[in-house]
């Protein structure tokens, strides 16, 4: 039988419920389980794909397409499980399902309510992962403990022991332990007050991760343990990791989280298998080099909004034994300040995906100046489209190139809407999302990088290289080093006299692990390393 671990966040939004899950699932994989991970978001939007970065960060896309929750990047990143459509559901999409239920009529003449019909719905989405080859499966509740807005979630999952048996369900909360510099010491009240909102609604919680600054002591331990009804060693301190979000399941193992959860649902377990993970964090703490990166973007101040290339870069990091130091500049300060100005002493750039026309010069004008500088460049999806513009418009003296993204009537689109995206008004789910094979041009860095002529990469946008160019711009230098099976649309675009200028249409950054940099982030990190020590010498 499936068991199911659910997890709560109490006092504070930002507690890190989506690492502390990710890094339970990791723990518990390592002992051999089969887990399978998913979150629930209360808000309303059907999906994050519709989203601005500023409000939620980037957005995560799936195999499948599906455009979700940045906690999915960790969920993947720390784990092997295979998430899909069915590990991000919000409470639009739950509504939108209800809805539709009601119009064909399949709740004969009822009057449709939040309990039971919502939250029956919500049952079925964490239910339906179920299947005789899952162990575990771990739901993250999105938001705080007390929201009106995660009431039915809550609710929902309160019902799910009754069906399933108390002995196979876990709740495990996240809570705040504030220091109070004034008081000096730690305080215990507002995650009493958490619990206790959590223990109205009928759940207990089995185990509270204390995330905290400072260390508890036993007396803090207690107290929480009494207020909150949960036995001693069930109080679980998460102190914060100024090194690395690395170190944060090697923290919870420590404090035999992963023992408490097999025993309390009675699981087999083999001995922790953690090899791997310690071997980042040695990598991590004994760099060999270090390099800077510039990230050259319009929500540069924004690291949410590029979470996974952030982390992707620190993999690139993990494998060339380099600490790698990430300089976010706002494309806009390029445009303002000009590009050597921004970009002199780094030792390579980013261009990362984005839509929208502010700050689009500032990005061509950086990219531009990487390739004439032989800068280590990566540039993906947007960057992708802005190498073509600035190899257009100065090497290929096209110069009034342009995307017709923005400025329609340009004379030269070399990046154009794809057919497929002709008469699409709908904004949700319509770009081209989600895995896509292509094939690399033999002796291309990225086929070098690769090891491999066959790939299958994320996507999400609906702009692409216009074929028409292909020739003009081949001829002109441009290497494309990377298509779709039958050619029609360009993956990858090189240029071979630069030491690493690799640009493309699709995400390298959510398939990247720690455990297992992307080969084109590591590439970019090693071309960063070779930089750094040929600029010193
Ligand atoms: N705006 C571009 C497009 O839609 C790039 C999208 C992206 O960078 N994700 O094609």
């Amino acid at each position: 039988m499936t068991k199911h671990i659910f997890v709560t966040g109490g006092v504070v939004s930002s507690l890190g419920k989506g690492l502390t899950s990710a890094s339970i699932a990791m723990l518990l994989e390592a002992r051999g389980l089969r887990v399978k991970m998913q979150k629930l978001d209360p808000y309303i939007n059907v999906d994050p794909g519709t989203m601005s970065p500023y409000q939620h960060g980037e957005v995560y896309v799936l195999d499948d397409g599906s455009e979700t929750d940045l906690d999915l990047g960790h969920y993947e990143r720390f784990t092997t499980t295979h998430l899909t459509r069915q590990s991000n559901y919000t409470t639009g999409q739950i509504y939108q399902s209800v809805i539709n239920k009601e119009r064909r009529g399949e709740f004969l003449g009822k009057t449709v309510q939040v309990i039971p019909h919502i939250t029956n719905e919500i049952k079925e989405v964490v239910l339906q992962l179920d299947d005789a080859d899952t162990d575990v499966v771990i739901t993250e509740i999105g938001g705080t403990v007390g929201d009106i807005e995660s009431l039915p979630f809550l609710e929902a999952i309160r019902q799910i022991p009754l069906e399933r048996g108390r002995e196979n369900c876990m709740f495990i909360h996240l809570t705040l332990v504030p220091f109070l510099k004034a008081a000096g010491e730690l305080k215990t009240k507002p995650t009493q007050h958490s619990v206790g909102i959590l223990r109205q609604i009928g759940i207990q919680p089995d185990i509270l991760v204390c995330r905290t600054e400072r260390s508890l002591d036993i007396s803090d331990r207690e107290k929480i343990a009494l207020f909150c009804n949960v036995p001693l060693n069930s109080v679980i301190e998460e102190r914060d990791k100024d090194f690395s979000i690395y170190e944060v399941p090697l923290s919870l193992q420590a404090n035999k989280i992963d023992d408490l959860i097999l025993k309390q649902l009675d699981l087999p377990a083999a001995g922790a298998e953690l090899d791997g993970w310690h071997d980042i964090l040695h990598r991590l703490r004994n760099p060999e080099h270090e390099v800077s990166i510039a990230l050259v973007g319009k929500y540069a101040e924004h690291r949410d909004a590029y979470k996974s290339i952030y982390e992707a870069l620190d993999h690139g990091g993990i494998a060339n034994y380099t600490q790698v130091r990430v300089q976010p500049i706002k494309s806009e300060e390029i445009e303002r300040d000009g590009a050597e100005k921004a970009l002199a002493g780094f030792d390579a750039l980013i261009v990362p995906g984005g839509f929208g026309e502010r700050g689009v010069e500032g990005k061509v004008e950086a990219i531009r100046y990487a390739r004439e500088r032989n800068l280590p460049f990566l540039g993906i999806c947007l960057g992708m489209q802005c190498a073509v513009i600035d190899f257009a418009r100065n090497v290929a003296e096209l110069t009034e190139a342009h995307s017709t993204e923005f400025f329609r009537d340009t004379p030269h689109p070399v990046i154009c809407l794809m057919e497929e995206q002709e008469g699409v008004t709908e904004k949700g789910g319509t770009m081209r999302l989600g895995s896509q094979p292509a094939k690399l041009t033999a002796g291309s860095k990225s086929a070098l990088a690769y090891g491999t002529s066959e790939i299958s990469e994320r996507h999400r946008h609906r702009y692409e290289f216009n074929s028409g160019y292909k020739q003009q711009l081949e001829q002109a230098g441009l290497v494309i080093a990377g298509t779709s099976p039958d050619q029609s649309l360009v993956e990858i675009v090189e240029v071979a006299s630069h030491p690493w200028f690799v640009a493309v249409q699709f995400h390298p950054e959510f398939k990247s692990k720690p455990t297992a940099a992307h080969p084109l982030f590591a590439g970019l990190v090693a071309a960063a390393v070779a930089h750094h020590t040929g600029a010193k010498t």
